[in-house]
C-alpha cells in the first residue's frame, strides 16, 4: 500500500490526550506511522486536508443492516417496540440473500458518509436461505471494518415468544452456524477487518439455555457476545415476569457480563446494574435516535460514564432510526444527556470520544479509535469550509456546528469516500435496486 501524507489539517482530534493544530498525519501499510508538524514528504503521496478537521473513524456498535429496506414503513412509524416488531416480522420473512446484501450495502455506504469506519451488525433472522455471509460480502465490497454478530431467535409465538414461528430456528442449528462462521471468518489479529460475535437477539426471543450456551461457546472461541438489554419498560417487565429478576441479574447469571460483552440500549439500567457493568467491564451500545424514535427513554449515559462503564454508540437498525448516520447519533447522544441532566452534562468533545474511542473499547479493540502512531489508519476528514461551519468560533466542536458528512474517509489506509462520494460501490445503482426491492416487498 502506498504511503500517504495528509497535509495541513486545521485540527486533529486525536482522542489520545491533547488535540493538535496544523499537524500532518502519515499513513503507511494500513497504520498511522507519524503525526506531527511539517513532516518531510519523502516517498509519500500527499493529500491536502487544509480547511479540514481529522477525527478517528467513528465506530458503530449496534446495527441491523437488513432493516435498511424497511425504513419508514407506515404501519410501524408510530408503534412502540413490541408492536413495531410485530408489524415488521412478516415483511422481513420475505427477505432472501439478495435483500440482505443490498440492504447491508446501502446501510454501510450511508454509515461511511457519516464518518463511520468500523461497524458491527446484528443479523438475527435468516429467511429463505439468507446467511450472515451475505452481509459480510457487502462489508467487504464497501470496505468498512466489520464486526458481524450472528443473531438468533428460538422462541416463536406458539411458545410464548414475540416472533412468528417461521422466523425462529432450532437452538442446536444456531450454535452450529455460529461455530461455522467463527471458524470461517473470525480474525483475532490486531488490525482485523472482520470479526464475528455471538448474539442471540434478546432475552424475549431466545431461551435461558441458549443465552448460557452462547456465552460458553463465545468464550471457548474467544469472540465477543452481544444482545439487546433493558431497552424499555416493557422489556424490564417481561424479564421480571418471565425470569423473576431484572435484566442485569439475568445477564449476570447466564455469563453475560465481562469485557467481551456489549449490550445494546440499556435505557433502563438501575444504579445496581450500572455498578455491575462498571465492575465487570461490560460494555453498552447507546442508540439515542432509536431510543427517541421508539419512545423508549433516555439511557443514563452520564451515570454510566461517571461510574466507569464502557459506552459506545450505535445507530440501531434502520427501521427504528430510520437514518443511519453515526455523526447524527453522536450529536443526539450529547443533546439527550443535556435534556436529562443539564447543559453541562455532556460536552461535544466527550460525545465524539464516545463515538470513536468508546465504541472501539466496547468492541474490544485497542487498535482503532485514536489518531496516534501505531493505530490503524481509520480516519475521517471533515471539511469545515462550508456553510454548516461558517460562523463557528470553535470548528473543532464538530457536534455543535459542523458538516454532517465527511469529505474523505480512510479505512485501513484505503480511501472509501472521496469528495463526499462513496468510491467503492455504485450508490446510484444501489438506490435504484432499493426502490425495486421496496416495490416487491410491499406488493
Ligand atoms: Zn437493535
Amino acid at each position: 500500500m502506498t504511503t500517504l501524507l495528509l497535509r495541513g489539517a486545521a485540527h486533529v482530534l486525536t482522542m489520545d490526550g491533547a488535540d493538535l493544530a496544523d499537524p500532518d498525519v502519515r499513513i503507511d501499510g494500513g497504520a498511522i506511522t507519524e503525526v506531527g508538524h511539517a513532516l518531510e514528504r519523502g516517498e509519500s503521496a500527499e493529500m491536502d486536508v487544509s480547511g479540514c478537521i481529522l477525527t478517528p473513524g467513528l465506530v458503530n456498535t449496534h446495527h441491523h443492516l437488513f432493516q435498511t429496506l424497511t425504513r419508514a414503513v407506515p404501519a410501524a412509524q408510530d408503534a412502540l417496540l413490541f408492536g413495531w416488531l410485530k408489524t415488521l416480522y412478516p415483511i422481513w420473512a420475505r427477505f432472501g440473500p439478495d435483500e440482505m446484501r443490498l440492504s447491508a450495502r446501502i446501510g454501510l455506504a450511508e454509515l461511511a458518509l457519516s464518518g463511520c469506519t468500523t461497524s458491527s451488525d446484528h443479523l438475527y433472522l435468516f429467511p429463505n436461505g439468507a446467511r450472515l455471509d451475505d452481509t459480510i460480502e457487502a462489508a467487504v465490497e464497501v470496505g468498512l471494518r466489520f464486526h458481524a454478530t450472528r443473531g438468533s431467535m428460538s422462541i416463536g409465538e406458539s411458545a410464548g415468544g414475540l416472533p412468528p414461528d417461521a422466523l425462529v430456528e432450532r437452538e442446536a442449528d444456531i450454535l452450529d452456524d455460529c461455530i461455522r462462521l467463527i471458524d470461517a471468518f473470525h480474525d483475532p489479529a490486531p488490525g482485523a477487518m472482520l470479526r464475528i460475535g455471538v448474539a442471540p437477539c434478546s432475552p424475549f426471543s431466545v431461551s435461558r439455555e441458549l443465552m448460557r450456551d452462547a456465552a460458553i461457546l463465545a468464550r471457548g472461541k474467544g469472540v465477543g457476545l452481544h444482545t439487546h438489554l433493558a431497552e424499555n419498560d416493557e422489556d424490564v417487565a417481561y424479564s421480571i415476569e418471565t425470569f423473576g429478576c431484572r435484566p442485569g441479574t439475568y445477564a449476570e447469571e447466564l455469563g453475560w457480563t465481562g469485557p467481551d460483552v456489549w449490550h445494546a440500549h440499556c435505557v433502563k439500567l438501575d444504579a445496581a446494574e450500572i455498578d455491575l457493568f462498571a465492575r465487570t467491564g461490560t460494555g453498552v451500545a447507546h442508540c439515542p435516535c432509536s431510543n427517541c424514535r421508539l419512545g423508549s427513554g433516555i439511557a443514563p449515559v452520564r451515570q454510566m460514564r461517571d461510574a466507569g462503564v464502557t459506552v459506545g454508540l450505535g445507530v440501531d437498525g434502520s427501521a427504528s432510526n430510520d437514518r443511519g448516520s453515526l455523526i447524527d447519533e453522536a450529536r443526539q447522544a450529547m443533546l439527550l444527556q443535556r435534556v436529562a441532566n443539564g447543559a453541562d452534562a455532556m460536552a461535544a468533545r466527550e460525545a465524539l470520544e464516545i463515538a470513536t474511542l468508546g465504541g472501539a473499547k466496547a468492541l474490544g479493540r485497542d487498535d482503532i479509535g485514536k489518531i496516534a502512531v501505531g493505530y490503524r489508519a481509520d480516519i475521517a476528514v471533515w471539511d469545515i469550509s462550508g456553510l454548516d461551519s461558517a460562523g463557528s468560533w470553535d470548528p473543532a466542536a464538530l457536534l455543535l456546528a459542523g458538516p454532517r458528512g465527511v469529505r474523505d474517509l480512510f479505512v485501513e489506509g484505503r480511501q472509501i469516500v472521496g469528495e463526499g462520494r462513496v468510491l467503492t460501490i455504485d450508490t446510484t445503482r444501489a438506490t435504484k435496486d432499493a426502490r425495486k426491492a421496496v416495490e416487491k416487498l410491499s406488493g
